[in-house]
């Protein structure tokens, strides 16, 4: 289950997700959940290096970056927590996701999840802050805008995971961006070239890097509302 940033904006958002996941966990054993950073976190710790300087140190920008998740991601944590169900909450590096040296906009060179099948073996819902990685150097790195993607994408992959659940704050995909298009029409199913068109010509739905990872693994996406107990769109 990946959640973006709409659907952590704030508390009462973050424990609408907390019921969702617990629910989940109740009816499969496993549940791995990915979130982004709340609202506009990250714009506006972009915003705030930038009024330092014009052109702030690339690995120090990813430093601060990668808070945004982590805030989640604990946030997250303490809610299900405070339910009574066992979680726990995991930087990308603690989840052992590794990175090339690429800063602000890092590729996934591999996963080693071992503390990940670790935890969910203790009957632990865990919770990975997306967007995020270790590179060569041991630094934290970014995995480009919209990363939470394809660190759901990737995790499902490697965790062989039935599907990849993408939680938006819109129900599904659409033949227009449904924001600005009110008439468009909502598409159940699609497949992995017809979405990297659509993410091509600047459909923001998904990270289009998340979709060539899904298309090479074979990963099932299904893109759904965070707030309504509806159908979404699946992509496979
Ligand atoms: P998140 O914060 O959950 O990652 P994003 O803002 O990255 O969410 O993506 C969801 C947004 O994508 C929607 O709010 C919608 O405005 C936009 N969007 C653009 N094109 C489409 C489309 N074809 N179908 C659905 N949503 C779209
Ligand atoms: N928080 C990051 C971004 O705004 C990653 C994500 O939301 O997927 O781009
Ligand atoms: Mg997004």
């Amino acid at each position: 289950m990946k959640f973006g940033g709409s659907s952590v904006a704030d508390i009462t958002k973050i424990k609408n997700v907390a019921n969702r996941v617990i629910n989940k966990k109740k009816k499969y054993h496993r549940v791995v959940v990915v979130v982004s950073a709340s609202g506009d976190t990250t714009d506006e710790l972009i915003e705030q290096a930038h009024e330092i300087t014009d052109m702030p140190d690339s690995r120090e920008l990813d430093m601060l970056l990668a808070t945004g998740e982590q805030i989640s991601a604990a946030l997250l944590a303490i809610a299900i927590k405070s339910r009574g169900y066992n979680a726990i909450s995991l930087t990308g590096p603690q989840a052992g996701i590794y990175a090339d040296g690429s800063y602000t906009k890092a590729r996934i060179t591999g996963i080693k999840p071992q503390k990940i099948v670790e935890e969910l073996k203790k009957n632990k819902i865990v919770i990975v802050a997306g967007f995020q990685g270790i590179n060569p150097y041991n630094d934290i790195t970014t995995l480009g805008r919209g990363g939470s993607d394809l660190t759901a994408v990737a995790l499902a992959a490697v965790l062989k995971a039935d599907i990849c659940e993408i939680y938006t704050d819109v129900d599904g995909i659409y033949n227009a961006d449904p924001r600005v298009c009110p008439c468009a029409g909502k598409i159940l199913k699609i497949s992995y070239d017809e979405i990297l068109e659509m993410a091509g010509a600047g459909a923001q739905v998904m990270q289009a890097r998340s979709i060539e990872v899904a298309k090479k693994f074979n990963v099932k996406i299904e893109v759904k509302s965070s707030f309504l107990n509806k159908p979404g769109t699946i992509i496979s």
